[in-house]
């Protein structure tokens, strides 16, 4: 049986953390779709080009491979910004749609995450789930995990660039930000990583058994 799971959700809303745990549970391999939207980003900068400019970032879009992937540049919130820029334009996710559809058919399914997985990259996937938190709840967590690596960024620093990425991922015409019709949602404001992890594993077995 091939188990494609679709896991969507706003940034810093723990969709990855899940992701990965869920991966690890059912033995698949996962993919954080948001890492080819930022090596694209980073990718066009290396080159001194624009984010705006369509033809060099779907060049750039077109040459990604898994091993640019493994950067820890890729992480911090300004690489989220510039992916959400480039994630805009139509020929880019055009161009990074094949690597995410060939990931998903490798044998026995896959985990991938992002925000378009359930509605554009694998509509059929088993099992869609949109996770999502309240802003302030997204934004502590993620100064959190600033705070711990002794990174220099504030609370509303983070507050804003979560609400400036939300827009720009919710409004744009090309594959936005959006839940499923099947998706099943799951809200982590009061939940922490275990319990959210609990609550979507219950959501899963639940989905999978019932066909
Ligand atoms: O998930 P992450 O924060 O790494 O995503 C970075 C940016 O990449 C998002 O804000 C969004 O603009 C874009 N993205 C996307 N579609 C995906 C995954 C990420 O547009 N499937």
């Amino acid at each position: 049986m091939t188990l494609i799971i679709a896991i969507d959700g706003p940034a810093a809303s723990g969709k990855g953390t899940l992701a990965r745990r869920i991966a690890v549970h059912f033995g698949l391999p996962w993919l954080d779709t948001g890492l080819l939207y930022r090596a694209v980003a980073r990718d066009v900068m290396a080159n001194g080009g624009d984010l705006e400019d369509v033809a060099a970032a779907a060049a750039a879009a077109r040459l990604i491979v898994a091993e640019t992937l493994v950067d820890p540049a890729l992480r911090g919130p300004k690489a989220g910004d510039a992916a959400s820029i480039v994630a805009k334009i139509p020929e880019v996710r055009a161009a990074l749609l094949d690597y995410q559809r060939a990931f998903a058919a490798q044998g026995g399914g896959a985990v991938l995450d992002g925000r378009d997985i359930g509605t554009v990259v694998c509509p059929h996937a088993a099992v869609k789930i949109f996770v999502t938190a309240s802003d302030e709840a997204r934004a502590k967590r993620r100064f959190l995990e600033h705070q711990a690596r002794g990174e220099d960024v504030t609370y509303d620093d983070l507050l804003a660039d979560i609400r400036r990425r939300d827009e720009r991922d919710r409004g744009r015409s090309a594959a936005p930000m959006l839940a499923a019709a099947d998706a099943l949602h799951l809200d982590t404001t009061e939940l922490d990583a275990d319990q959210a992890y609990e609550a979507v594993m219950k959501l899963i077995k639940a989905r999978v058994a019932g066909g």
